[in-house]
């Protein structure tokens, strides 16, 4: 063990009583090699490349939110900026070139996104100027190594204007510049520019796959593991939020199954539990608005207690209704008899049974009113009517 190495090795203790999670970090002797997991095909374009010491001067790497493009982004940092003699054993993950490549430190490397230009804005310039003249910088010669790695993230968010500035920088010759584009939709970026490119795909984890690294990685049970790698649909940022958002999963799971709960119960019922979702999902929004001091609070005995204001109320409808969606489609899977598919099934035990009581029909008339609901409350609908709306129309099993 060694105090400033790469990887870091982390242990989560549960606090049972209050289900907060305390992270403990110790740094070990960093393994060679990619850090981040499976992406066999982009990861062997990559080293190929930089072991032919000719690289293209463009990668693209290219995913959907929350694929895991940060991660590998980074091991491609290391693998263009590492020292090692042997290029074979690039990254090594252990000189100084891996070490600043990862933290993103490296003199010879350049980042730039249309935040970074539109934050870098001198008085008056406009963001195609800015972007203009960042690019202008990214021309000089490397400082500490054999080049200059020039890393655009949300590439595919920059305009066309700044799309062609880009452009005429990738057709300047350069052996010493290698350009690292970042973009979730790679569609948006100008035809001329993307035919410049290497592009690095990085799509979903096998399962399995993601599993075992979450069992390793994150320390999760094997149960909740499988559950959260279903869940993420094999996309390793996705999988990363929900293990690490441990209180998020919980709450959804406390809502489908209070909603599942409520298919056998009457409309009084559901008016109240329609109400205290919406008040919980709302402090979770804002945990301060949870918290009001009592001096601000209401001085008259019974009065009711200050409500969250009405864009974290939408917000938090929201929440509720895109988990209730979920579990609604994931009940109409069960009904067809292939709980294979559903990742509530890993959550709810009681779903093929709940599914049982239900109609084909009318969960799909469902599942299209909560749709509609979704969209009113991104159009202003009242978050406490909607719920309401949505409650009688929840269908009733005997
Ligand atoms: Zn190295």
């Amino acid at each position: 063990m060694r105090v400033g190495a790469d990887r870091w090795l982390t242990v989560r203790l549960s606090d049972a009583a209050t289900r907060s999670y305390t992270r403990f970090v110790i740094s070990t002797e960093a393994a060679p090699g990619f850090l981040s997991l499976g992406q066999a095909t982009a990861r062997a374009v990559a080293i190929r490349a930089s072991q032919r010491q000719r690289l293209g001067r463009t990668f693209l790497v290219f995913g959907p939110a929350g694929a895991g493009k940060g991660a590998f982004v980074e091991d491609l940092l290391a693998l263009l900026l590492c020292t090692d003699v042997d290029r074979a054993a690039r990254p090594c993950n252990a000189c100084a070139g891996c070490r600043s490549a990862r933290s993103r430190a490296h003199p010879d490397l350049v980042i730039g996104s249309p935040e970074i230009w539109r934050d870098g804005r001198s008085t008056g310039e406009s963001l195609v100027a800015a972007a203009r003249r960042w690019l202008g910088g990214t021309a000089g010669a490397p400082i500490a190594g054999e080049r200059r790695v020039i890393l655009i993230e949300e590439a595919d968010r920059a305009g066309e204007q700044i799309q062609n500035a880009l452009l005429k920088a990738l057709e300047e010759p350069s052996d010493r510049h290698v350009f690292i584009l970042v973009a979730d939709e790679p569609n948006r970026l100008l035809d001329t520019v993307r035919s410049r490119c290497q592009p690095l795909r990085i799509g979903p984890v096998p399962r399995a796959e993601l599993s075992a690294w979450l069992m390793d990685h994150e320390l999760l049970p094997k149960e909740q593991a499988d559950a959260v790698a279903r869940i993420s649909d094999g996309f390793v940022g996705r999988a990363l939020a929900f293990s690490r958002q441990h209180e998020r999963l919980e709450w959804r799971r406390r809502v489908q199954r209070e909603l599942v709960d409520l298919l056998g119960r009457g409309r009084a019922e559901r008016f109240v539990s329609a109400r205290e979702l919406l008040d919980d999902a709302a402090r979770r929004a804002v945990p301060e608005a949870a918290d009001v001091p009592p001096e601000s609070a209401p001085a008259l005995d019974g009065a009711e207690p200050p409500r969250a204001p009405a864009s974290v109320q939408r917000l938090a409808a929201t929440t509720i209704v895109e988990a209730w969606i979920s579990l609604a489609r994931d009940l109409l899977v069960a009904k067809a008899g292939r709980l294979d598919g559903v990742p509530t099934a890993e959550l709810l035990s009681d779903l093929p049974g709940a599914a049982m009581g239900l109609g084909a029909a009318p969960l799909v008339a469902f599942i299209g009113l909560l749709e509609a609901i979704h969209a009113g409350l991104a159009q202003n609908a009242s978050p406490r009517l909607a719920l309401e709306v949505a409650m009688l129309a929840w269908p009733t099993v005997s």
